[in-house]
């Protein structure tokens, strides 16, 4: 049973559960935090074990897109949701109409967009009740895939760093090694490409890599050899958790800078590993924010080029964040949920719970002026 201080623990506004039985939808939306605006944030379609473990899930996604946005500078909130069911065998048009109005019922207050489990198709059927979803495909007027956005904010991030680290924010000759050969690391690498480093790949399947090698040219390397290699930048694109006590004892980089969400296995503990070795920590939720701003772009009329240049703004923001670091002593991924923080409250002084509206864009311009 969900209790008040389970929503008051990590200071969730909202947490609404959805049942249909004719559609068999059963999923649970989570507000947590709309100070800067509507919250938004993925709906994850999983097979939980529990009705426990998807409220554990969703309240945990939730809280990361306020941080996320609130980092990115952008004026929405965090959410998520989570249907519960197994994607390969139960999902239909029917099932996602059905979420989509309970979604309409929030006026506004949610907008969904893809996550694991979900995919563009569901998201068209999510908009055939409501307009408060992002994601859709670019023939009906959406953004499409965010990986180009992704994987250029993860390059320029990497760009900040190499300026950190070695006074130039040059990548020429740097050694490279990408974890995952999937839709973000195939952008990512050709920016890389373009700019003389020299480019390290693995994934687990032979045929994603050999996608990538049509494009640019890299050294192949086994998923099990990725923390052995010396290198001067480590790059997870493929799973989260990959930094852990056993990898961070292993790795010989000076920077870790990747698209992957969650790379921290242990948030309070990996982060100050990396300090203690000397290796700088991109975080995770800053360096892949272009996949949010993507969405969130769509939200105004989606257009990429503007999209591409706001995603820009990751290198100053990465550079920000580093210097409360060392400015604080702390790990790079305290200060910038500290950065996150601070913005919050700064503007939660001026503004009240986000109650929703019927025109999208023009409650976005309002909020933007902020
Ligand atoms: P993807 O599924 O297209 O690619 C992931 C790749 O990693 C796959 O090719 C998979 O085979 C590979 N992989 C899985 N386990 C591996 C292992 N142990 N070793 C090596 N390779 C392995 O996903 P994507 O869209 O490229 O996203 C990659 C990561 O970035 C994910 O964590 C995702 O959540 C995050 N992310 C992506 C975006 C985006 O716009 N694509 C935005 C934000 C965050």
């Amino acid at each position: 049973m969900l209790e008040f201080d389970v929503l008051e623990q990590y200071d969730h506004e909202q947490v609404v559960f959805c049942s249909n039985k004719p559609s068999g939808l059963k999923a649970i939306i989570a507000i947590h935090d709309t100070t800067l605006g509507p919250a938004i944030g993925g709906t994850r379609m999983w097979n939980y074990s529990s009705v426990d473990a998807a409220v554990k899930d969703v309240l945990r996604l939730s809280r990361g897109m306020t941080y996320k946005a609130a980092v990115a500078g952008l004026n929405l909130g965090g959410g998520n949701a989570v249907i519960l069911g197994d994607s390969a065998t139960q999902k239909n048009e029917l099932l996602f109409r059905t979420f989509g109005k309970f979604i309409a019922g929030l006026s506004g207050r949610y907008i969904t967009a893809e996550d694991v489990g979900t995919d563009v198709r569901d998201m068209e059927y999510i908009r055939m009740e409501t307009k408060y979803v992002t994601g859709i495909s670019k023939a009906l007027g959406g953004s499409g895939d965010p990986s180009p956005v992704t994987a250029y904010g993860v390059y320029v991030g990497m760009k900040a760093c190499a300026h950190e680290k070695w006074g130039s924010d040059s990548l020429r000759g740097r050694k490279i090694v990408i974890q995952g050969a999937g839709q973000l690391a195939r952008y990512l690498v050709e920016h890389l490409y373009n700019e003389g480093a020299e480019i390290y790949i693995t994934d687990i399947h032979d045929t994603k890599v050999k996608k990538v090698l049509e494009t640019v040219k890299a050294y192949v390397i086994k998923p099990e050899e990725i923390y052995d290699i010396d290198c001067d930048i480590f790059s997870p694109c493929a799973l989260g958790g990959i930094i852990n006590d056993e990898s961070i004892a292993k790795l010989k980089c000076e920077i870790i800078a990747g698209g992957a969400n969650n790379q921290l296995e242990d948030e309070n503990k990996h982060g100050q590993m990396l300090l203690d070795k000397n290796i700088l920590y991109a975080p995770d939720y800053v360096i892949n924010s272009g996949g949010l701003i993507n969405v969130a772009n769509e939200i105004e009329g989606y257009r990429q080029d503007r999209a591409m240049k706001q995603a820009e703004s990751i290198y100053d923001i990465v550079k920000r964040i580093f210097q409360i670091a060392k400015d604080e002593s702390i790990p790079t991924n305290i200060a910038s949920n500290k950065r996150a923080e601070e913005r919050l409250r700064r503007i939660g002084g001026i503004t009240k719970i986000y109650s929703g509206s019927s025109t999208f864009s023009g409650r976005l311009g309002e909020l933007a002026k902020r």
